[in-house]
């Protein structure tokens, strides 16, 4: 297919909002795209290389797109930068500037998705020393051969925004509108293999039974199961005949998959972290019996002092640690609680009743107290034991419970109806995305000194601002879990959009969670709701994408609640 197709499908997806509209411009590209191109380019449509699990990115900032787009323009960076700074957006800039160039390029080729794809890969493959003029010149290529529309988006997919409005939903619909297949089996098929290029393939020459048929594969994540809030422990407990306490760990959601010797850590994410954490690896590999197996569980930090739980953010530390990963093994010790297994020997096992799970999984685990073990819990229906429980998990340093019904199925992503209901003692927070920063001033000069807080769309996929935060977050480290305004500029410095005077543009990929004191109507704010008093209480980056930050609809539902009581 040539590129020119793609680029004029995401210029129509580009203009328009309407999501169904969306979704007909995609499903009509794919009907007349050939198998054996579907999954790239539903990669591509969704602004992506790589599956969204992958570990692998394209690598490239702003500033050497800036130098790529003078190489090819043959115009000063300089005023590429300068045309950077006005427009904000380097995809705009980079149309303009080609549309100068077009008519000095005689033999110009043809690009077809192939070759943008191709080049993309090695840009991400290029590493180590000159890798930057590696991947400069392989952008160059793409530039010099594209017209003005072609070179916006080519420069959009390498920098990772394609801004085109085009979610995950989209895109499942649009593959069950093209192959008429059901969207609920295109979701879950998803849930299984979170790669909608392979699911279009399948959907494409086997329908929706393929899609039924589709196997779980050992090494690619899966969706996992999420909890819903409970206002309270009593009403958490009478929402099921038969439900059954775990305690709350306060750490990273681990899905364990094994294969033979081969073990995969992922994320709830989809993040793979299996080298960030070889103790793990090395736990499962000595005490996971079965051969091939998903094991659903909660990594914690653990102090080596006491051996109490620590903060999250400590273990924080550990995921994002790449270099002398065996010092912190030591610093941060973890330990494990396993609460679920869905997959064994070739059987998907999501279908089974807790009860039966939890059987399967006691026996094919052998237990190291305190490192590799089962989920504490309680199986009761009566209020006082189940506040005794819940007291005893909060004194032991954990963050509450979950309370879950003995005969429910294990039920990827949603937080349905009878599924896993979470029990905590603070008050409800929001975790919002940071879209915005401005520089500080006095004290805090040099560092970004307050945060704009967005919530989601979840019909648009936009962010929309509900708030500014500069509270919670320290001038200088008092205590060791303290997060500062110096680190915070430094983790987001990396996706600044765009700066004008002291504002500060920023692409939504930090997620932290905020308390307030309340909920208030706004006329300035695009959300139309401001939070008053926004605090700072986590980062949460590393358990939730922007993507799954809370949504208007929970802002609009907690400005409501908060109404109804007084
Ligand atoms: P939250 O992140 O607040 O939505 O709470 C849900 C998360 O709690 C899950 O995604 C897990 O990472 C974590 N968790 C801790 N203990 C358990 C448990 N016993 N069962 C299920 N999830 C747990």
């Amino acid at each position: 297919m040539k590129y020119s197709e793609l680029a004029d499908v995401y210029e129509k997806l580009e203009n328009t909002s309407a999501r169904l509209k969306k979704t007909d411009i995609i499903a009509e590209l794919l009907k007349k795209t050939p198998t054996h191109e579907l999954e790239k380019l539903v990669l591509l449509l969704s602004g992506r290389i790589f599956p969204i699990w992958s570990e692998e990115e394209t690598g490239v900032a702003n500033q050497i797109m800036i130098q790529a787009i003078a190489k090819s323009s043959g115009i000063d960076g300089s005023a590429v930068n300068k045309a950077y700074k006005k427009i904000g957006d380097l995809g705009k800039v980079a149309e303009e500037f080609c549309e100068s160039k077009k008519q000095k390029t005689l033999f110009k080729k043809t690009l077809d998705i192939d070759k943008v794809y191709e080049n993309m890969l090695k840009i991400a493959s290029q590493g180590g020393k000159g890798s930057q003029d590696r991947k400069i010149s392989l952008i160059v290529e793409l530039l010099s051969q594209s017209n003005s529309k072609e070179a916006k988006y080519i420069v959009r997919i390498v920098l990772e925004e394609l801004r085109i409005g085009v979610a995950e939903g989209v895109i499942r619909d649009s593959i069950a509108k093209a192959f008429g297949v059901n969207k609920k089996i295109v979701e879950d098929a998803w849930f299984l293999r979170p790669d909608y290029g392979i699911i279009a393939e399948i959907a494409k020459e086997k329908g929706e039974r393929g899609l039924k048929m589709l196997e779980v594969e050992i090494g690619v994540p899966i969706k996992v199961q999420l909890a819903e809030r409970s206002p309270n422990l009593k009403t958490a407990l009478e929402s099921f005949e038969n439900p059954t306490l775990e305690c709350k760990y306060d750490g990273m959601r681990t899905i364990i998959e094994k294969d033979d010797d081969k073990i995969w850590i992922f994320t709830r994410r989809m993040e793979n972290v299996s080298s960030a954490f070889p103790d793990l690896v090395e736990l499962c590999k000595k005490y996971i019996k079965a051969k091939r197996c998903i094991i659903d569980g909660e990594t914690i930090a653990i102090d080596p002092k006491n051996g109490r739980p620590l903060p999250f953010q400590k273990l924080s530390e550990r995921i994002k640690r790449k270099y002398n990963i065996h010092e912190t093994i030591k610093e941060i010790p973890i330990q494990i609680n396993l609460f679920d297994i869905i997959y064994l020997d070739e059987k998907k096992l999501f279908d089974l009743p807790l009860y039966e799970r939890r059987e399967i999984l006691k026996n094919n685990i052998k237990i190291f107290p305190d490192k590799f073990q089962i989920v504490k819990s309680l199986t009761t229906n009566n209020l006082k034991l189940a506040e005794n429980f819940y007291k005893e998990a909060l004194q032991n340093g954990h963050e509450g419970l979950i309370v879950k019904n003995l005969e429910a199925k294990y039920v990827s992503d949603r937080r349905v109806a009878g599924g896993w209901l979470k029990v905590k003692p603070i008050m409800e927070t929001l975790d919002l995305v940071i879209t915005g920063a401005t520089w500080g001033a006095g004290k805090r000069t040099g560092w970004f000194g307050s945060f704009m807080l967005s919530c989601r769309n979840p019909k648009t996929g936009e962010f929309l601002e509900c708030g500014m935060l500069g509270t919670g977050i320290k001038e200088k480290k008092s205590n060791e879990n303290d997060i500062t305004f110096d680190y915070m500029t430094k983790l987001l410095k990396p996706y600044i959009e765009h700066e004008q005077g002291n504002q500060i543009k920023i692409k939504p990929k930090i997620v932290i969670e905020v308390a307030y004191e309340e909920i208030q109507k706004s006329p300035t704010y695009k959300s139309k709701y401001a939070l008053r008093f926004p605090r700072f209480i986590r980062l949460r980056h590393t358990e939730r994408s922007a993507e799954e930050a809370d949504t208007i609809n929970r802002v609009e539902h907690l400005y409501r609640n908060q109404k109804g009581k007084k």
